[in-house]
C-alpha cells in the first residue's frame, strides 16, 4: 500500500510551534512553524476554493527567492496540486515553451517579474495570476481565506513538483518529482549533511532549481530547522551573514561559482566560518585549487553529485574524506544504487571510465511530456545520467565530465573538466572553460576561454606553458581566448552551447602545434 505524504510544517508546529522556520532576508519577515502553518493552510484554501486549483493541477511561481515560494510549495502539497517553480532568468519565448508544456492553472509572481509573468500567462492562457508583496492579491487571498479543514489524501507516489532541468546541454526538460523522491532525498542527504532541528541554513541558490530547493532547504524544513532565504546571491552579504553570531548559520550550499565569488571577495580573508558545520558544493565540477583556498580558511567543503532528475543527491563526500579525496564526489548515498556502464552496457572495471547510471526511490519516474527523452534515458529502471565517471580502488567516485562535452583530438578523448582544473591552478584565472573546436589536422582541438581576475594579468604564452607542463600534449588547448566573464545559466553553470556558438569557427593558429 502506498505510504501517505505527511506534512512537515504541521508536524513541526506540533513539536515546536514558536521555532523560526523561515526568514525572508530581503523583507525582514520571519515565520515560526505555527505562523507558516497558518499561512500555508489559508493559502491552500485560497488556491482550492477561490482559484479552483484541483488535485493534479499545476501552480507556477515566477519570483526571485522569497519565502512565499515555499508557502506555495507546501500549500500545493496539502491540496494534491503540483508545484511548478519557474526560472526567473528565462526570456518570454523560453518561458512560453515551459509554461505551455506544463500548463499551470495559476501563475504566482513578484513585482520584478510581473511584466514577464503576465506576458507568459497571456500567451499560455493561464487562468489566474497572483501578485506577491504588500498590496498584492496573494496576501489579500491569504488574509481572506479560512484555514484548510482537511488535507487531500496524497501518497509518496503522487507528483509533487515539476522541475525543469538547468538547460546546460540543451532545452530544459520537466523532471517529474514525486513526494517520495523528495522524502528519500531528505533521508539520503540529511545524515551526511548533519541536518537536524538545530540546522540554520542560508539559501542563496535559486529555489526554482534543485540545488536551491533541495540542498538543503527542503531537508532542513523536513528536520524542523531554520532557513534564511536570500533574494539574490550577494557574496559580501553572504560572508557577513555567515560571520554574524546572531544569525547562527551552520549550513550552507553553493555551486562552485558561488564559492569562487566568495573567495574572491576581500571580506573572505577575515570572515568567521567557525560556526559552519556543512559547506556543501555540487552541481558542476569543483576546481581542486578552489577547495584548497577554502581549506586555508578552515572550511572543508563537502562535494556532492546530483541532478534535478535525482532530486538531487546521488553521491556525497564525507567531511573526513574531503581533503584526502579532494576532487571526488564521494560515495553513493544510502538509498541510491549506481553503476558505471560501458557503451556495450556491461559494467566498467575499477578505474575505467564509463557512463554513470543511477536507480533508487529518489530517481524520477520520467520527464513530463517527453516520451522521446524517457525512451532514451532509462534501461530497466536505471537512469542514464550522461556523465562520464570513474571509481577508484577505495570506492570513491569521480565525475569526469559530461559525455557530450568530451571531444576527440587526434583520436584521443579529451575531457574539458580535467583541462579546466589545470587552468584553475593559475592564480590569475577567475573562470576557465574548454571546448573542442574543429581542426583540419586533428579533427578537433581544445580552445581555452579564460576570464582573468580583476587586477591580475595573464598572457596566452603563460597558459600554454602551464598546460604543457601539466597535461599530455593532446589535452593542451591550442587556442586561448580572453573574455570578461563566461556565460552562465541561472544555476551558475557555464553555458557551453553559447561558447560553442561564439567560438566554433576554426582558428588559423589551431594547427600550429
Ligand atoms: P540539462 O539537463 O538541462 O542540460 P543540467 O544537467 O545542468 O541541465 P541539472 O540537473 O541542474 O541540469 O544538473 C545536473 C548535472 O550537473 C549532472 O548531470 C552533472 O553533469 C553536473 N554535476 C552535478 N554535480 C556535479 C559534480 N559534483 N561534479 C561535476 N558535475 C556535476
Ligand atoms: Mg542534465
Amino acid at each position: 500500500m502506498p505510504v501517505r505524504y505527511y506534512d512537515w510544517i504541521a508536524h513541526h508546529r506540533r513539536r515546536a510551534a514558536d521555532k523560526i522556520a523561515l526568514v525572508d532576508l530581503a523583507s525582514g519577515r520571519s515565520f515560526s512553524y505555527a505562523q507558516l502553518d497558518d499561512r500555508v493552510s489559508k493559502l491552500a484554501t485560497h488556491l482550492r476554493d477561490r482559484l479552483k486549483v484541483a488535485s493534479g493541477d499545476r501552480v507556477a511561481v515566477l519570483a526571485l527567492n522569497t519565502t512565499d515560494t515555499l508557502e506555495v510549495q507546501f500549500a500545493c502539497f496539502r491540496i494534491g496540486a503540483v508545484f511548478l517553480p519557474l526560472n526567473t532568468r528565462l526570456t518570454v519565448p523560453e518561458l512560453h515553451y515551459i509554461v505551455g508544456d506544463a500548463a499551470p492553472v495559476v501563475m504566482i509572481h513578484d513585482d520584478d517579474l510581473a511584466e514577464t509573468a503576465l506576458a507568459v500567462a497571456k500567451l499560455c492562457n493561464v487562468a489566474s495570476a497572483r501578485r506577491l508583496g504588500p498590496g498584492g492579491s496573494y496576501e489579500a487571498g491569504i488574509a481572506a481565506a479560512t484555514p484548510l479543514a482537511r488535507f487531500e489524501e496524497v501518497t509518496l507516489d503522487d507528483i509533487s513538483t515539476i522541475m525543469y532541468t538547468s538547460g546546460t546541454t540543451g532545452q530544459p526538460k520537466g523532471a517529474i518529482i514525486t513526494h517520495g523522491m523528495t522524502f528519500w532525498n531528505c533521508v539520503n542527504l540529511g545524515g551526511p549533511a548533519c541536518i537536524s532541528p538545530s540546522s540554520v541554513l542560508l539559501t542563496v541558490l535559486p529555489l526554482f532549481h534543485t540545488g536551491g530547493l533541495n540542498c538543503y532547504t527542503n531537508p532542513v524544513l523536513h528536520a524542523g530547522g531554520t532557513v534564511l532565504i536570500m533574494r539574490v546571491f550577494d557574496p559580501a552579504e553572504a560572508l557577513r551573514l555567515i560571520s554574524d553570531p546572531a544569525q547562527g548559520i551552520n549550513v550552507f550550499f553553493g555551486v562552485p561559482s558561488i564559492y569562487q565569488f566568495m573567495a574572491q571577495h576581500p571580506a573572505f580573508a577575515t570572515a568567521d566560518f567557525s560556526r559552519l558545520i556543512v559547506g556543501g558544493v555540487g552541481g558542476a565540477p569543483m576546481p581542486v585549487p578552489l577547495l584548497k583556498t577554502w581549506e586555508t580558511r578552515g572550511v572543508a567543503l563537502q562535494q556532492g553529485y546530483g541532478m534535478t532528475e535525482t532530486s538531487p543527491a546521488v553521491m556525497v563526500l564525507d567531511r573526513e574524506d574531503a581533503a584526502r579525496k579532494a576532487g571526488s564526489s564521494g560515495k553513493p548515498v544510502l538509498h541510491t544504487e549506481v553503476r558505471i556502464v560501458r557503451p556495450d552496457g556491461t559494467d566498467a572495471a575499477v578505474g575505467e571510465l564509463g557512463e554513470l547510471w543511477v536507480k533508487g526511490p529518489n530517481i524520477t519516474p520520467g520527464y513530463w511530456n517527453r516520451p522521446d527523452a524517457n525512451a532514451a534515458s532509462f534501461t530497466d529502471g536505471w537512469l542514464h545520467t550522461g556523465d562520464a565517471t570513474r571509481m577508484d580502488e577505495d570506492g570513491f567516485y569521480y565525475i569526469v565530465d559530461r559525455w557530450k562535452d568530451m571531444y576527440i583530438s587526434g583520436g584521443e578523448n579529451v575531457y574539458p573538466a580535467e583541462v579546466e582544473s589545470v587552468l584553475h591552478q593559475l592564480a590569475a584565472v577567475a573562470e576557465a572553460a574548454v571546448i573542442g573546436i574543429p581542426s583540419e589536422q586533428w579533427g578537433e582541438v581544445g580552445m581555452a576561454i579564460i576570464a582573468v581576475k580583476p587586477g591580475h594579468s595573464l598572457a596566452a604564452a603563460e597558459i600554454h606553458a602551464h598546460c604543457q607542463a601539466n597535461l599530455a600534449r593532446f589535452k593542451c588547448p591550442r587556442v586561448v581566448e580572453f573574455v570578461e566573464a563566461l556565460p552562465r545559466n541561472a544555476t551558475g553553470k557555464i553555458h557551453k552551447p553559447t561558447l560553442r556558438q561564439q567560438f566554433s569557427q576554426p582558428k588559423p593558429t589551431d594547427t600550429a602545434a
